[in-house]
């Protein structure tokens, strides 16, 4: 049985390149049910490839996946990664394709994973505009439950129970821009068993296999249980646009972007 693989990211996220060891390289069409249900969209005749360690973020917590490139050491990358996904029990499938239909990797392999860099930085800016959001609402509407948050680009919003309106707009871009401006340092921690604190997007991947959660805050006045990737500073997300403001059976949408975004 292939073991957990360490996500690196979880402690460093700013690694965009990392040297480890190929557990197996298998195509899709031989994994088992459950697994190739992961590779959603992703071509059957593409492989699977699990490593030691990870520096590619998984698709969950509303957060989209990493793209990038294997390369064997010293050498030009073999192997595109197109979407990586989390099993249920810890091991990163890094789904994508031989540049070379006809070579592979063997298990005990080293390799070079290189994490497409411009990508992941909008991801991470995006995903950590919502957390400003986030606190946003909690400084300015705290009885406001989240319900939901999508960090996707072009369809990035936090959901709230309750009413809001088009004259909430202006009044929560105000305290957003704030936020931004006071380039409030965004640090990572580790607490000692499944925190009480809010209820981060993405919580459930930032619950460690060995009981701790991870977390993170916004210049000590937000806490959230969160595995996404972040920007270090508030100011690092550029400049955040509430886009819109919609409502659908008594949960309401804060539509937003980030610019400058990328071509995706
Ligand atoms: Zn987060």
């Amino acid at each position: 049985m292939v073991p957990r693989t360490e996500a690196v990211y979880l402690d460093d996220a700013t690694l965009r390149t990392l040297s480890t060891e190929v557990l197996s390289s298998q195509p899709i069409s031989s994994l088992c049910e459950e697994e190739k249900s992961l590779a959603k969209n992703v071509p059957t005749e593409d492989n699977a490839i699990i490593m030691r360690q990870t520096i590619f973020y998984a698709q969950g917590g509303g957060q989209p996946s990493d793209t990038g490139a294997i390369a064997l050491v010293d050498q030009d990358p073999t192997f595109e990664v197109s979407l990586v996904r989390k099993t249920p029990d810890g091991r990163f499938l890094h789904f994508g394709k031989f540049l070379d239909a006809a070579s592979s990797f063997v298990a005990g392999q080293q390799v070079v994973q290189r994490v497409d860099d411009s990508k992941r930085n909008y991801h991470s800016r995006l995903h950590t505009a919502g957390h400003i959001i986030g606190l946003a609402m909690q400084l300015l509407m705290p009885d406001k439950k989240k319900v939901k948050a999508n960090h996707f680009p072009r369809e990035a919003s936090m959901e709230y129970e309750g009413l809001l309106y088009n004259e909430h707009k202006p009044v929560i871009q105000e305290k957003v821009d704030e936020l931004v401006r006071l380039d409030l340092p965004i640090p990572i921690s580790w607490l000692q068993g499944v925190a009480q604190v809010g209820d981060g997007e993405g919580a459930e991947e930032g619950r460690s296999h060995d009981g701790r959660t991870r977390i993170a805050s916004i210049g000590g006045l937000d806490h959230n249980p969160c595995g996404g990737t972040h920007v270090a500073r508030t100011s690092f997300v550029g400049s955040v646009t509430i886009r819109k403001i919609s409502r659908q059976k008594g949960i309401s949408r804060v539509s937003y972007d980030v610019f400058p975004g990328i071509e995706v």
